[in-house]
């Protein structure tokens, strides 16, 4: 049995090792927690290594430049506009290698078969995303996505109100909808004990 299982991993290498092995990986985690920048430096080292990259956003997300995805520390990357998860399918190059996918929360549950469609096809595919909305619910399809990804990173930001890491997208304006985009003028990152799950004031920091 032992030499059985030794000769079955023999044979079967991580899969990263096997010519044309696609996979997930999905990045995580609240507002200004550095999301779109591990996006951003895993699409770079791919392109030094001369793979070819391509990268989607949703058109919802045009707050801070068109046609490039931006993190808040002004990191960019080229990307392409789509309205519907679908449409990476019809966009993505056959030689293409590593697909990124920013903001994955803006789409609907179709990104997850998007996902595993390209890995299948042996794409390194890379979400980054929100993974709960402002009132701290789980935000679709990144549970879904974090269910199927072969890796996952969680990444967080600093609380405001005490210097925890923090896991929550503090919402400092009222709105009820879930979509409402914005940067460190609406949104704070809060950990679990500064966190409310409905609009709070902005922190203010004594001078
Ligand atoms: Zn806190």
């Amino acid at each position: 049995m032992d030499e059985l299982i030794a000769q079955v991993n023999d044979i079967e290498p991580p899969p990263h090792l096997h010519a044309n092995a696609g996979w997930v990986e999905v990045i995580v985690g609240s507002m200004f927690s550095g999301k779109s920048e591990e996006l951003i430096r895993r699409l770079r080292r791919a392109k030094i290594a001369r793979q070819k990259v391509q990268v989607f956003k949703p058109e919802i997300d045009s707050r801070f430049s068109d046609g490039q995805i931006v993190s808040h520390s002004e990191m960019r990357h080229e990307s392409a506009n789509i309205r519907a998860a679908a449409e990476v399918l019809a966009r993505v190059d056959a030689d293409t290698e590593v697909v990124g996918i920013d903001e994955g929360q803006f789409f609907d549950n179709e990104l997850v078969n998007v996902a595993n469609e390209l890995a299948r096809r042996g794409v390194r595919v890379i979400i980054a995303g929100l993974d709960q909305d402002y009132t701290g619910k789980p935000w679709e399809p990144m549970p879904q996505l974090l269910a199927i990804a072969e890796y996952i990173t969680k990444t967080h930001a600093i609380c405001m109100k005490c210097g925890l890491p923090a896991n929550y997208s503090q919402r400092t304006f009222e709105s009820e909808e879930r979509v409402a985009v914005g940067a460190s003028d609406k949104y704070e990152a809060r950990c679990r004990r500064c966190f409310v799950p409905h609009a709070d004031a902005p922190t203010v920091h004594a001078e």
